[in-house]
């Protein structure tokens, strides 16, 4: 692809901090592991973050660690990655979908307390596309209900609720640093709480079990090699002290899409404004208007690539996937919504240049595509 979909931003800082690291001997569970635990932790203004190898890992870690398991239900959206299911269903416990807000695209709390059931034991919330979920709603549900609420902020560093930032409204929050999240360490996540005991066991559960003070053959419980190396950590430390440059830089590609595609009245852009609050822009995703069908969606994000401009599906609904089919669960919002995004090409490095030819190509894909059939063959084309 000529534009891809996204891609890391990294300058010579990172590598020169990774270098040093190489040359250092200590690769693991070292200075920079705790470095950058901290300026994590600082950040987000949470007590405690524990990096872990992944966001998925994070997630997994944060379920085991408050003890949701075997008979416990657990309200999600279903628009968004399966890594958030599969960490419920890791604990056995069981996912229940509940539909999202078409505005947000974040988990509706109206639809939250219409699941909730007996066993009903935490609602994850997960700040979509970096838009903070809609947390004094869904915290009054969790408080009403006595139920544990944690985040999924993998999406949403730097995202901000009523002077909060996400991660650190619950009980839990998690990052996840893969390329195209908002800063990257190549893999890599963290949990933040400010719980003590909680960040002691989450340090344990990512080390084999292990305690600070024990011997390295002493393992108090089950545990994972979930730990996040040195490498990874001093990547992380510089990609963090960038952050508020990295998060206005975003901001300024999303409002340059804004200006060029509100003209456009079959497409619907994304929510770009909070009231009380700030979005860490993750991903652009527009909406095609109702009437384009799935088909035709497909049709343009296919025209595009032949351009040579990534476009992405986000989200396939985790409800519709093959592990978690199950009859008569209808999520309208979510299948509406997830049968019309486009996500564009959204990373740092995007030039004005690039956003102008992904926008007129759009533009071209999309009208085509909205005439006829015949017109939607050739889009295809194109
Ligand atoms: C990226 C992401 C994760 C974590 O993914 P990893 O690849 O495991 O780091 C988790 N949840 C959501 C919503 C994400 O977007």
């Amino acid at each position: 692809m000529r534009i891809p979909l996204s891609g890391p931003d990294i300058t010579e800082a990172e590598i020169d901090a990774v270098a040093a690291v190489m040359r250092s001997g200590r690769l693991s569970l070292g200075p920079k592991l705790e470095e950058f635990e901290a300026a994590l932790a600082n950040y987000v203004g949470a007590r405690y973050a524990v990096a872990v190898s992944s966001g998925t890992a994070g997630l997994h870690l944060m379920v085991r660690a408050l003890g949701i398991g075997e008979g416990d239900e657990v309200i999600m959206p279903s628009f968004t990655f399966i890594a958030v299911a599969n960490a419920v269903r890791f604990e056995r416990a069981a996912p229940v979908f509940a539909d999202i807000d078409p505005s947000t695209l974040n988990i509706d709390p109206a639809a939250v307390e219409a699941t909730i059931t007996p066993r009903t034991r935490a609602i994850l919330a997960v700040h979509t596309f970096g838009v903070p979920a809609d947390i004094e709603k869904l915290a009054a549900i969790a408080a009403k209900h006595q139920l544990i609420l944690i985040e999924d902020a993998c999406e949403a560093l730097g995202a901000e609720g009523r002077g909060k930032k996400a991660g650190a409204f619950g009980q839990a929050g998690v990052f996840g640093f893969y390329p195209n999240k908002q800063i990257t360490t190549a893999e890599g996540g963290a949990v933040v709480t400010n719980n003590e005991k909680l960040a002691a066991r989450l340090r344990s559960l990512r080390n084999q079990g292990r305690t600070p003070t024990g011997e390295w053959f002493e393992h108090t419980e089950i545990g994972y090699n979930y730990r996040l190396s040195e490498l990874h950590a001093a990547m992380g430390i510089e990609q963090l002290k960038r952050i508020e440059t990295i998060l206005a830089r975003r901001m300024q590609i999303a409002r340059s899409y804004n200006e060029q595609l509100h003209v456009c009245q079959q497409i619907l852009l994304p929510l770009s404004e909070l009231a009380d609050g700030r979005i860490s822009w993750f991903v652009y995703v527009i909406r095609l208007a109702k009437e384009f069908s799935y088909a035709q969606r497909d049709a343009v994000v296919e025209a595009m690539g032949k351009r040579g401009i990534a476009c992405g599906r986000y989200f396939a609904p985790v409800h519709l996937q093959r592990p978690y089919k199950v009859e008569g669960c209808s999520l309208p919002v979510t299948e509406s919504v997830a049968e019309r995004t486009i996500a564009l090409p959204f990373f740092n490095a995007l030039s004005e240049d690039q956003i102008d030819e992904a926008c007129s190509a759009l533009r071209e894909c999309v009208e085509f595509s909205s005439c006829s059939k015949k017109a939607m063959k050739s889009a295809t084309q194109l």
